[in-house]
């Protein structure tokens, strides 16, 4: 048996149960989880924003898994047990339009670890086994988690949308999990990096991971930018809050044929366009949505090399997972909370 904290009600904490230790089936393995990042969207499915059929109660979230491999289906190979990694989330057909012309992650099937599927808020975790990412022995279980979503979120959104390159000045809106890893991955591109956030210990952190303009959003902030670019405006703006309120003044910063890539989001919200300011200037407005295969394991290259390093800001232990929850809840957090096991 195994124990699994699972949702059976919304707003409620999470409860403890015994289940059975899942059996692989012939391509899958099972993981023993040690390690599982704590997400925004974790909160939004306890709050019953993401309601059915994605997520269905009683629910087992937790989708930022690094773990050993403890079984191998029959048909598996290259994976082996005693290997070590993380899990790439989506779970895609392969067989849709998406998949097809290499972006599974929009697949029209789509499941995935933590919403469709069962998640790492449990010792042991079955999974397809092309969906575990390797890592080198030596990297501790807490970092490598978060590499799986809060990194490499941030990747596919600076690499290959906003597709930011040397020279280029970027706006991070947002110094959180997410934020905090786009300033790195920005700066390797070779881009100066302004960040905006309301909290001064986010902007500090911010500064640490290599920001080189911080701004505290009370600030006019499109005049600031103004001031900053000559006239111009960003190149590019990663939106990692996605309100209203700082979309009001994100998009406004973006010079003419800017683009802004749209990583976090509120449920239910819209933001209304200027249809006359998009017409002049050329912008772009894309959706992000999580990362490629390839781009997650791009990301454990980078960590394996020391060129981007995970932020975590505190773990707890797998036991205290409601405590956590609600130290996210609060906004305490800077950078990531982890779960250990
Ligand atoms: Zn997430
Ligand atoms: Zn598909």
């Amino acid at each position: 048996m195994m124990k699994a904290m699972i949702l059976t009600e919304y707003n409620r904490p999470l409860h403890a149960v015994q289940m059975a230790i899942p059996e692989p089936g012939e391509d899958e393995v099972l993981v023993r989880v040690k390690a599982c990042g704590l997400c925004q969207t974790d909160l939004k499915i306890i709050r019953g924003e993401i309601p059915a059929p994605i997520i269905n109660l009683p629910h087992l979230s937790g989708h930022e898994v690094a773990g050993e491999v403890v079984a191998v289906g029959t048909r598996v190979s290259g994976v082996k047990v005693g290997d070590i990694g993380l899990v790439y989330i989506y779970v895609s057909c392969h067989c849709c339009e998406y998949c097809l012309t290499g972006r599974q992650n929009i697949c029209a099937n789509v499941r995935r670890i933590g919403f469709e599927l069962p998640g790492g808020f449990a010792e042991y975790l079955r999974i397809p086994a092309a969906s575990l990412c390797k890592f080198k022995k030596g990297f501790a279980f807490q970092q490598m988690a978060i590499l799986s979503d809060a990194v490499a979120t941030a990747y596919h959104a600076i690499m290959s949308l906003a597709r930011v390159s040397a020279g280029q000045d970027v706006m991070i809106v947002g110094a959180g999990g997410l934020g905090l890893h786009g300033i790195q991955i920005a700066k390797l591109c070779g881009a100066r990096v302004i960040v905006v956030d309301k909290e001064p210990a986010a902007l500090d952190l911010a500064k640490e991971m290599g920001a080189d303009v911080l701004l505290d959003q009370r600030l006019n902030i499109p005049q600031e930018v103004n001031r900053l670019t000559n006239g111009y405006g960003v190149d590019a703006v990663l939106e990692f809050v996605g309100r209203n309120e700082s979309l009001s003044w994100s998009l406004p910063s973006l010079k003419r044929g800017g683009t802004l890539v749209l990583v976090g989001y509120a449920p239910q919200q819209r933001f209304p366009l200027d249809t006359m300011a998009m017409h002049y200037n050329e912008w772009h407005v894309i959706g992000s949505r999580y990362c490629h295969k390839h781009e997650l394991i791009q990301v454990i290259r980078l960590v394996e090399e020391g060129k981007i390093k995970p932020c975590v800001s505190k773990t707890f232990p797998f036991d205290d997972i409601n405590e956590a929850l609600a130290v996210l809840q609060n906004g305490k957090a800077l950078g990531r909370i982890v779960l250990t096991y």
